[in-house]
């Protein structure tokens, strides 16, 4: 049997944070009533209204395409894609088809512990299409109804070189891609509101060829699990077909998530859109000056965080990994490591206490109520023997929901370690006589009776107890 080769290239949209859209001041908020955010501009209707670009807009694809190491356009400009659907008012799409803002960048992705490197074809701006709603089904469906708050809404699109191998770095592509976009600030890359979304060209070709095989094209995949169980499937249904002596058919397809298979849409029509350069919006240049602000607000991108985390902090790949997952828990973490430098010991809380409550929680770190520095002195506290590490989780969850500094609830709810060896050789006696049988065991040589012993006396004060006191007592007690 003929062992095949899975090639993947994907094209990602992502709406721009821009509070305004395309070429109208029409607002670009999510969640508004449909049809409120429109104007004659933004829904083609004929006047004397005057296309305005959005220069943010401008900005924020060429930062896309600097921080996706793409060579960028000398000059913007911008074309019409010309097909007929309902939730397009002018008839056509304004978008870059002849000369994109960015060309031949890439974006290292690590996939099984080795660096690739996945060639970005190209990046470039153009405008969003209204929104269609159908009852059920849309065939079925009596009518149709079309919001148009969406049109003309500034998107990027992304658009890979057929680099990718597997579902997996399909999935860490796009993980890669979403977390360098967040730290851009260029979109809040949210899957489920659709303000990123991919699209997954797919096809098989027998191990070693070099020719492209033919692809069909993946729609609707609303979460990085879509993306991975819809190119897996895609990948299986293919090799079935070319197994048994078929042929793929270049079509479009919808992943249905609730019965987990792809399903056929349309034929895929081999690119016969007409093109044609916009005769309003003229070319525009770029000017340099301009270029380098926008170079220059690109902050540290992820792969250099994550080298600077591992060789200037020395920690482990793992927990860089993490730490550098998103560029606000990575500010976190550095502002607290003002404080509080030790970077290890840090990184631990954050990874198992702070990320713990902010899952449980369904909570990001921007709405974390603990500033960094009170994290750091926290941990401070925590060294200089004032509280114990346990108590020290008890303090944090306090502060984690009131946003009270770890000073005041100490003091406030007595929380303090004891440390006084009269108070702490009282209790250790109680415990003593209370529980002969582990002395018993103790003096036997089971040294699990210790444990038990000191864990009695730091029940018995409520965790305040200072451990390594009360072992050393203990020992000196039992030792008479
Ligand atoms: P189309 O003409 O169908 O729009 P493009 O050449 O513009 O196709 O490529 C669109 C996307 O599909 C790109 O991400 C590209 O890498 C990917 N692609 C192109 N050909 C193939 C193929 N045979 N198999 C898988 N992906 C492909
Ligand atoms: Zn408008
Ligand atoms: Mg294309």
């Amino acid at each position: 049997m003929t062992a095949f080769e899975a090639v993947i290239g994907l094209e990602v949209h992502v709406e721009l944070l821009t509070q305004t859209k395309l070429f109208c001041s029409c607002s670009t908020d999510f969640g508004a009533a449909p049809n409120t955010q429109v104007c004659p501009i933004c829904l083609g209707l004929p006047g004397g209204n005057t296309p305005r670009l959005n220069k943010k807009a401008v900005a924020y694809a060429i930062k896309t395409a600097l921080a996706l190491n793409c060579q960028v356009a000398q000059e913007i400009t911008f074309d019409r894609k010309n097909y007929f659907y309902a939730d397009l008012p002018n008839g056509y799409q304004i978008t870059q088809h002849f000369h994109p803002m960015g060309k031949k960048g890439f974006l290292p992705v690590n996939v099984a512990e080795k660096t690739k490197n996945i060639g970005i074809h190209q990046v470039h701006l153009e405008e969003d299409a209204g929104k269609m709603f159908h009852v059920g089904d849309i065939l079925s469906s009596p009518f149709s109804r079309v919001d148009f708050n969406r049109a003309s809404v500034p998107l990027v699109e992304i658009v890979t070189e057929p680099d990718l191998r597997t579902a997996e770095e399909a999935r860490l592509f796009l993980q890669k891609l979403r977390n360098t976009l967040l730290y851009i600030g260029i979109s809040d890359c949210k899957m489920e509101e659709g303000s990123l979304r991919c699209d997954a060209n797919i096809s098989l070709r027998p191990l070693g060829s070099k020719e492209l095989g033919v692809k069909t094209e993946l729609k609707n995949m609303n979460s990085f699990r879509a993306v991975y169980r819809g190119i897996e499937y895609e990948i299986e249904r293919q090799t079935g077909i070319l197994q048994e002596g078929g042929t793929v058919i270049p079509e479009t397809r919808h992943w249905d998530e609730e019965i987990g298979a792809t399903k056929s849409m349309r034929e895929k029509l081999s690119e016969s859109y007409r093109y044609f350069p916009d005769p309003v919006l003229l070319p525009l240049k770029t000017d340099t000056k301009w270029l380098e602000e926008i170079l220059y607000s690109i902050p540290e991108l992820p792969d250099s965080r994550y080298k600077r985390f591992t060789e200037d902090y020395g920690l482990p790949p793992y927990d860089a990994e993490v730490l550098t997952s998103s560029r606000d828990l990575a500010d976190y973490y550095e502002q607290a490591l003002q404080t509080y430098p030790e970077h290890k010991n840090l990184s631990n809380w954050i990874m198992s206490e702070l990320m713990g409550l902010l899952n449980a929680n369904n909570m990001e770190i921007t709405a974390c109520k603990v500033e960094p520095p009170e994290l750091g002195d926290l941990l401070k506290l925590i060294d200089q023997g004032t509280i114990s590490g346990k108590i020290a989780k008890t303090v944090f969850e306090e502060m984690f929901t009131t946003g009270e500094k770890p000073e005041k609830i100490i003091r406030e709810k007595g929380l303090t370690q004891i440390s006084d060896e009269e108070t702490l050789l009282k209790i250790v006696d109680t415990v003593v006589t209370a529980h002969p049988g582990s002395v018993e065991d103790y003096h036997n040589g089971k040294n699990k009776a210790l444990g038990f012993l000191v864990g009695q006396v730091m029940k018995e004060t409520k965790g305040q107890a200072n451990p390594r006191l009360v072992n050393k007592l203990l020992q000196k007690k039992l030792s008479n």
